[in-house]
């Protein structure tokens, strides 16, 4: 079933934003992508999103039909104000408030309001991102509650009637996985084990059976161990 709406995905090049814009393609009749340099300290997710963008365009012509501009927005103003294992050369490590350092507050709600903005010149109704309360790291702006608070604010300030979708909120990463599979069978599945970045570290040396990565931060175990519980499905 086609959705005749207009869809901005938030596009990092990472696993899980991969899986979000496979979704869309999948649903809305237009779909672009909007990805965001915010002086992460590895910027290997950015430079992975073009080729990423073009295989998911091979992999479907009714994808490649519907899959329009890509838009990348400079928000290095986030490294400046925020301080974070992130943006910074520090050790990724828990903090007091049970928040990793890795936590840049209100980097979502940043995002979304960016992405509005835009949706808003570019006559786009849904923004869809990857935000997810499953087995997340306690992000607070990655909670359901907090995105749909958020679309309520975004369509009081800006008089439209946008909504958020965000796909993964209640699955986890063996979940997304097979959501892969569902949209685009094995050969999407092997296009987000190759060709997206996820690693905190930005370790591409590599190829595990899950993708590339360290192996060992908090991202790379959230999605090896998600892998292994997928590929253990019949
Ligand atoms: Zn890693």
């Amino acid at each position: 079933m086609t959705i005749p709406n207009g869809a901005l995905v938030l596009f990092s090049g990472g696993q899980d934003s991969t899986t979000c814009l496979a979704w869309a393609l999948s649903r809305y009749a237009k779909v672009e992508t909007i990805g965001f340099d915010y002086g992460q300290r590895h910027a290997i997710e950015l430079t992975v999103r073009p080729a990423l963008l073009q295989k998911l365009r091979a992999l479907s012509a009714d994808w490649n039909q519907r899959l329009g501009d890509d838009h990348l927005i400079d928000l290095s103003l986030i490294a400046k104000i925020s301080g974070t294992a992130l943006t910074q050369d520090v050790a990724i490590e828990m903090q007091e408030n049970g928040l990793p350092n890795t936590f840049v507050p209100g980097r979502n709600l940043l995002f979304m309001t960016v992405a509005a903005t835009l949706a808003y010149r570019r006559g786009l109704d849904v923004l869809v991102g990857g935000m997810c309360e499953t087995d997340f790291s306690g992000y607070p702006d990655c909670r359901n509650d907090t995105m749909q608070s958020l679309q309520t604010t975004l369509n009081l300030g800006m008089a439209t009637q946008l909504r958020i979708e965000t796909p993964l909120m209640w699955i986890d990463k063996a979940a997304t996985w097979n959501m892969a599979r569902e949209l685009g069978g094995a050969a999407l599945v092997d296009l987000i084990r190759e060709d997206t970045h996820t690693c905190y570290l930005g370790e591409r040396d590599v190829l595990h059976d899950w993708g590339y990565g360290c192996g060992k931060c908090p991202a790379c175990e959230l999605r090896a161990r998600g892998y292994t519980l997928f590929a253990a499905f019949p």
